[in-house]
């Protein structure tokens, strides 16, 4: 690697993580940040600026994982700045109602025509939890039905993707989620329509209701086949069941009002996070307004958050939200498919068996030739390719999410010149990945 501009070693990164390791577990406060899929050390950042990061030894990065999906304006954008700054200066939490909530409440009402009330909280696995919760309290029936490789935070119930094949039980993921809170947890393969009205048909009356990323990117990025999400609403409608779409990753992002403006199913609930917070802990969970009425305090079923609605929060979210007009999500459009171009491009010239599959601006790259339609597929790609092109890339300035599994995001900010270095990175990685051996 020595004619790479950037030095592979990471020193100051290096004493911050065996620092972090002392006193937190694994060094992270989130696990996909520790880069154990990919090994090498975690590159700490100080500070981000348009399509840009920078880490703790100085070193400039091109930003695909855009935190995970939030900075869809690019890091820093000066107008979010600024509405935190005046957020800020009026105080940070009141424990009370605020304006800003109604505003970003409003915002979201007027963008997702299924939702006609929303509740805000502070994380995607809040809203999800929260609209599970609901679901169940307003059927009063207890099982999920939700789909291997589709992730929704870390709800105790939702951590079982274990298991495959029709109506399959889910034994839990991880210690700690007891069989109690996972058996009501029916997993079943992504994409296949089959297999969830055999799940409907073997729990007559069972089936709370039916949650579904609306087009999921924690597997990489494996969009609904043609069909599949209007299958599942209308299985839902048949049986009684509610229809939940998480729009965590997608909201706001895949377009102005999200997956829903792309292939416009109706779900009963929604959930939201990422973009909606502008960088800030804010998340949400909405839908018909019979539905969210069974909430407290209009209804009896129950949910809360001190932090809830919180004024920074809010005001982050609103500004990002108003900036993303139909012009940005051209602009992020555009980019996310010459990106696309240039990493097909480069892996093609190196004969590297690859399938680059995208859902609007979201995108992944799966190390095989065959088109992935659900965690089955994903998984049996050859990962270590991607641990190969990750760290090239890395080395040559690009920062990419430290797993092949999951979506590569970009910005309204990434320009010419952040496409360019992405360019010149990509030779040197798509020679990594085709000499990469397992
Ligand atoms: C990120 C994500 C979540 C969890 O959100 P957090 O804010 O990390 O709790 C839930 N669902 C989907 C689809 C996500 O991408």
């Amino acid at each position: 690697m020595s004619e790479l501009p950037y030095s592979y070693e990471a020193p100051v990164s290096q004493v911050l993580f065996d620092r972090a390791a002392a006193v937190t577990p694994g060094g992270v406060n989130s696990p996909v940040r520790a880069f154990r899929a990919v090994g090498g050390t975690p590159r700490f950042m100080v500070s981000g600026s348009g399509p840009y990061l920078t880490d703790a030894d100085g070193r400039e990065y091109v930003d695909l994982v855009c935190s995970w999906g939030p900075m869809i304006l690019g890091h820093s954008h000066p107008e979010v700045i600024a509405a935190v700054q005046e957020a800020v200066a009026r105080g940070t939490s009141f424990g009370t109602p605020g304006e800003g909530e109604v505003a970003l409440a409003e915002e979201i009402v007027e963008r997702v025509g299924p939702v006609q009330q929303v509740r805000l909280v502070s994380s995607g696995t809040e809203a999800t939890m929260s609209a599970i919760r609901l679901a169940r309290g307003f059927t009063g029936r207890a099982k999920v039905i939700k789909f291997a490789g589709c992730y929704h935070g870390h709800v105790d119930a939702l951590l079982a993707a274990a298991g495959s094949g029709v109506a399959t039980f889910a034994l839990p993921d991880t210690p700690g989620v007891t069989g109690a809170q996972a058996g009501d947890t029916i997993v079943l393969p992504y994409n296949d329509l089959e297999a969830v009205h055999a799940a409907f048909h073997a729990h007559p009356g069972e089936i709370a209701c039916v949650i579904t990323e609306a087009s999921p990117g924690n597997m990489g990025v494996v969009p609904p086949m043609p069909g599949f999400n209007q299958g599942l609403k209308d299985a839902c409608a048949q049986n009684g069941a509610l229809f939940i779409s998480d729009e965590v990753m997608t909201g706001f992002r895949t377009s102005r009002s999200g997956w829903y403006g792309v292939d416009g199913v109706v779900p009963d609930l929604m959930t939201f996070g990422k973009v909606m917070g502008g960088g800030f802990p804010a998340a949400a969970f909405g839908g018909r307004a019979d539905v969210m009425a069974h909430l407290a305090p209009a209804g009896p079923v129950y949910q809360a958050g001190t932090l809830s609605g919180n004024p920074i929060a809010t005001a982050a979210g609103l500004a990002q939200l108003r900036l993303l007009d139909d012009a940005a999500y051209t602009k992020v459009n555009e980019v996310s498919q010459q990106i696309q171009a240039l990493v097909g491009e480069a892996l093609g010239k190196e004969g590297v068996a690859h399938t680059l599959q995208n859902a609007s601006n979201m995108f992944s790259v799966f190390f095989t030739d065959r088109a992935v339609r659900d965690y089955e597929g994903a998984k049996a790609q050859a990962s270590y390719r991607f641990t190969a092109f990750f760290h090239a890339m890395l080395a040559n300035g690009v920062y990419l999410p430290p797993s092949a599994f999951e979506s590569w995001f970009v910005s309204a900010a990434h320009d010419e010149r952040a496409v360019q270095r992405i360019a010149d990175a990509l030779p040197a990685a798509a020679r990594a990945a085709a000499e990469a051996t397992a």
